[in-house]
């Protein structure tokens, strides 16, 4: 496949192509059959140091930027692997970055980088609230040295596969706040700790082979100094992550978007019918090129995202676009190159059905069309706000 950006970063994506390399359609077809975690593929990522690529040099990473890490979760895409297995060390990791102590990156970054932890974690979805965010139920009482934490969390996602999680809760009632968005911190909790001794976990089976579950707080006890940042404003810093996870989201989706691509123009070159390839049809060529130039347009916005955070810019604007773009084509070659396998499409050995599921979660997660939609209406383009 030919595209500018694939030759941006090449020694990045040589290395993380040579690791995913290792673990070819079959095992993730495997791990996706069983249901289970790809934990050796998440144990090599580790190994090799690409899950610390964030993490400054001082702490024991790499201290790349949001770009880099945007070609790191790509690369896995369009390797045929799933991104959704690593993506939130990534994600997280700018929560603790940003916001963290000084004292909380020493604790927890050099393990992190070192591989002996893992921050996979965020807990911020509730059942009865959605994507109603300020709404949330679960609180967090100060009691003296601690916060005592009960409520209940959602599609939180691997939970089992991690040793920590950034979880947001509100500290000051909503009737008490000036500003909705006021009144709600993050903590760093430690898993282990926690569970069974105020939080109890609860797969929830899905249609993805994503490891996410519901999450019961019933008196948790987190130590004050696991609050990161200042208390009450926690939900500003989730939403400061957020543009940083929706440009690396639409990497995803890109990557992702180039795999069914290549699977769809492979496949229609081979597959004879009617005694020449399907691929001489215009009726199938024209929609694989239409997914190509939709996945090329969307690449274009999330270097745009990309860059503009590494260099510190405010990159909302572009990250929400990236990602509502980015999304909307990966989906559209996902239905593209199930449409060119015909019957086969459906069966599990050629991945074409499994690529489809995951790529589908990234209309819905983690944040849903409608709501960039909202975002570019009533922030971008100043229209009346509707809630
Ligand atoms: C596999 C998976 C993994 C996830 N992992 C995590 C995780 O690790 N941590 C976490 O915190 N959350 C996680 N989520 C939750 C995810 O972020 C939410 O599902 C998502 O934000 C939507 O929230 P909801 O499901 O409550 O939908 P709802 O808020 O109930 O909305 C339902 C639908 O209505 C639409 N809608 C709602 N309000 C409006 C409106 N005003 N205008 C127009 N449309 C509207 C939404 O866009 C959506 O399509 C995960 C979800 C899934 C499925």
């Amino acid at each position: 496949m030919n595209s500018p950006s694939l030759q941006k970063y090449e020694d990045i994506r040589e290395g993380v192509r040579g690791l995913c390399a290792e673990f070819d359609a079959a095992y993730w077809r495997g791990v996706d059959e069983r249901k289970a975690f790809p934990e050796e593929f998440v144990e090599a990522m580790t190994r090799a140091g690409w899950l610390a690529a964030m993490i400054p040099e001082e702490y024991g990473g790499s201290g790349l930027g949001v770009s880099e890490a945007s070609v790191i979760l790509e690369e896995i895409n369009l390797a045929g692997g799933n991104s959704g297995t690593v993506h939130g060390q990534m994600y997280n990791m700018f929560t603790l970055l940003r916001h963290g102590s000084e004292a909380q990156k020493q604790e927890y970054l050099p393990r992190i980088a070192a591989g002996e932890l893992r921050l996979q974690s965020m807990g911020v979805t509730e059942p009865t609230t959605g994507t109603d965010t300020t709404k949330i139920k679960t609180t967090a009482v100060r009691q003296g040295d601690k916060y005592v934490v009960n409520g209940q969390k959602v599609w939180i996602s691997r939970i089992q596969h991690s040793d920590l999680m950034i979880l947001l809760a509100r500290t000051t009632p909503l009737a008490e706040v000036q500003r909705k968005a006021d009144g709600m911190s993050i903590f760093i909790v430690d898993l282990h700790d926690a569970i069974g001794n105020g939080l109890t976990v609860q797969p929830i089976a899905n249609m993805v082979n994503h490891e996410t579950n519901e999450l019961f707080f019933d008196n948790l006890e987190i130590p004050a100094e696991n609050l990161i940042g200042e208390e009450g404003k926690g939900f500003r810093y989730i939403l400061d992550g957020l543009n940083a996870e929706r440009a690396l989201i639409a990497a995803e989706c890109i990557g992702d978007g180039r795999w069914f691509i290549d699977k769809a123009r492979k496949y229609a070159s081979e597959r004879e019918v009617f005694g020449r390839p399907i691929g001489k049809n215009q009726g199938i060529q024209f929609p694989i090129a239409k997914a190509h130039i939709n996945v090329e347009a969307a690449d274009l916005m999330r270097w745009r995202a990309c860059e503009e955070y590494d260099s510190g810019r405010n990159a909302g604007a572009s990250a929400n676009m990236a990602k509502y773009l980015a999304a909307e084509a990966s989906w559209e070659a996902a239905n593209v190159c199930l449409q060119t396998h015909g019957g086969f499409g459906f069966a599990n050995e050629y991945d074409v059905e499994r690529k489809f599921r995951e790529t589908r979660l990234y209309q819905v997660a983690p944040i849903s069309t409608n709501l960039i939609l909202s975002y570019v209406a009533e922030h971008l383009l100043e229209l009346p706000r509707s809630f």
